[in-house]
C-alpha cells in the first residue's frame, strides 16, 4: 500500500503549497464574483479595472503581482493588495494543514486516505477564507459557502470518523493531533443541529417578529452550524464564544483607532443600485424590488452613533473556526484541566 511517507517531505510541501496558491488565486475570482451573482468558472480571469482577459503568465500567484509591481499589464490600474494576500493565505493554510494532518507523525497514513483528508480540509479552509473576505466587503455570507460547507462537513464525517475508529491502526499516530477535530458522523449531524436549532432558528424567528425582516445574523448562524457539522457541538460552542470575544475586541480596536466604523463602500453601492432600479421600474416589478429592499437587513442606512455600527461578524467567526481546527483539542484539554482539577 502506498503510504504518505513514501514521498519525500519537500515533494509533499511543494505540492501542497502550490495547490494552496493556485486555489488561492481562484478564491480571488470567487470573492469578486460570488456576491455579484456572476458565474465563478466562466469566463476566465479578467482585469477588474478594464475587463481585458488576463493571460496565464500574468496570473501566477503572488509572483505576477511582484513582477508587475502591483499594476495591471493591460491598463496599468492598481491591483488590490488583497489579491496576493488571499493567494498567500491559501498557500500558508495548505502548508499548515499538511503539517497538522500528515507530516511528522509517528505512524504512516495510507496515501489515498491522506489525500482525501487533505482535500476535504483544504476545501473547508478555502471556503472560510473566501467567506471572511466577502463578508468584509459586502456584509453577506453566501449560502454556497455556509450551507455547502456544513453539508461537506456532514458528508465527510464518516471519512474523518473512520480515522478515529481505527485509532489502534499502525498509523494511528496521525490521529492524535486531530483529537476533537475528528468527529463521528452522529456527532457531526448533532453539532449541525445544535447550530441550526440553537442559533439560526431563534435568531431568525426573533428578527422576523421584532423587525419584520430576516436578520443579518442569519449568515453568521449558518457559519456556526458549519462549525458544528465539522467539529461537533463543542466546535459550534467554541466558534460562537471565541468569535464573539474576538468580534468585541476587534470592534473596540477599530473604534479606538478610527473613531468610527464605516459601512463598506460595496454595501452602499448595492443599496443605491437597488434604489435606482426601483425608480426606473413600475407596476409589479417595482413592488417586487421594493419588497426586496424592505426585506434586506442592509436596505437602510445604518443608524448614526458608534454603538449602532454594522460590523461584519463573519471574519471573527472564521478566525475562531480555524483556531479550533488547529488548536481546539489542546485548548479544550487545557481548559478542562483548569476548570476540573
Ligand atoms: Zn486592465
Amino acid at each position: 500500500m502506498l503510504l504518505v511517507s513514501d514521498f519525500p517531505e519537500w515533494f509533499l510541501v511543494t505540492t501542497a503549497v502550490s495547490l494552496g496558491l493556485v486555489f488561492g488565486s481562484f478564491l480571488n475570482v470567487v470573492i469578486y464574483r460570488l456576491p455579484r451573482g456572476e458565474n465563478v468558472a466562466f469566463p476566465g480571469s479578467r482585469c477588474p479595472a478594464c475587463g481585458s482577459p488576463i493571460r496565464g503568465y500574468d496570473n501566477v500567484p503572488v509572483l505576477s503581482f511582484i513582477l508587475l509591481r502591483g499594476r495591471a499589464r493591460c491598463c496599468r490600474a492598481r491591483i488590490s493588495i488583497r489579491y496576493p494576500l488571499v493567494e498567500l493565505a491559501g498557500g500558508l493554510f495548505a502548508w499548515s494543514l499538511l503539517d497538522l494532518l500528515l507530516l511528522d507523525r509517528a505512524g504512516d497514513t495510507p496515501f489515498g486516505i491522506g489525500a482525501a483528508l487533505f482535500a476535504a480540509y483544504l476545501a473547508l479552509g478555502l471556503g472560510l477564507i473566501a467567506a471572511a473576505f466577502i463578508d468584509v466587503e459586502h456584509m453577506v455570507l453566501p449560502d454556497e459557502i455556509t450551507m455547502g460547507g456544513a453539508l461537506l462537513g456532514v458528508v465527510t464525517a464518516p471519512l474523518r470518523s473512520d480515522l478515529a475508529a481505527v485509532a489502534s491502526a499502525p498509523w494511528a499516530g496521525t490521529l492524535a493531533p486531530l483529537g476533537a477535530a475528528a468527529v463521528a458522523w452522529g456527532d457531526s449531524v448533532f453539532g449541525a443541529l445544535v447550530g441550526f436549532l440553537g442559533i439560526w432558528l431563534p435568531f431568525d424567528l426573533l428578527y422576523r417578529h421584532l423587525r419584520g425582516r430576516t436578520g443579518m445574523a442569519q449568515g453568521d448562524a449558518k457559519l456556526v452550524m458549519l462549525a458544528g457539522a465539522w467539529f461537533g457541538w463543542p466546535g459550534a460552542l467554541f466558534a460562537l464564544v471565541a468569535g464573539a470575544v474576538q468580534g468585541t475586541l476587534g470592534s473596540a480596536a477599530l473604534l479606538l483607532t478610527r473613531g468610527r466604523i464605516e459601512e463598506p463602500p460595496a454595501v452602499r453601492e448595492e443599496r443605491a443600485a437597488l434604489r435606482a432600479a426601483i425608480e426606473a421600474a413600475d407596476g409589479e416589478e417595482r413592488a417586487a424590488l421594493q419588497a426586496e429592499l424592505d426585506g434586506d437587513p442592509l436596505g437602510t442606512e445604518p443608524d448614526p452613533g458608534a454603538l449602532q455600527t454594522r460590523i461584519p461578524f463573519g471574519p471573527f467567526l472564521v478566525l475562531a473556526i480555524l483556531e479550533y481546527l488547529f488548536f481546539g483539542p489542546a485548548l479544550v484539554a487545557r481548559y478542562l484541566d483548569w476548570a476540573l482539577p
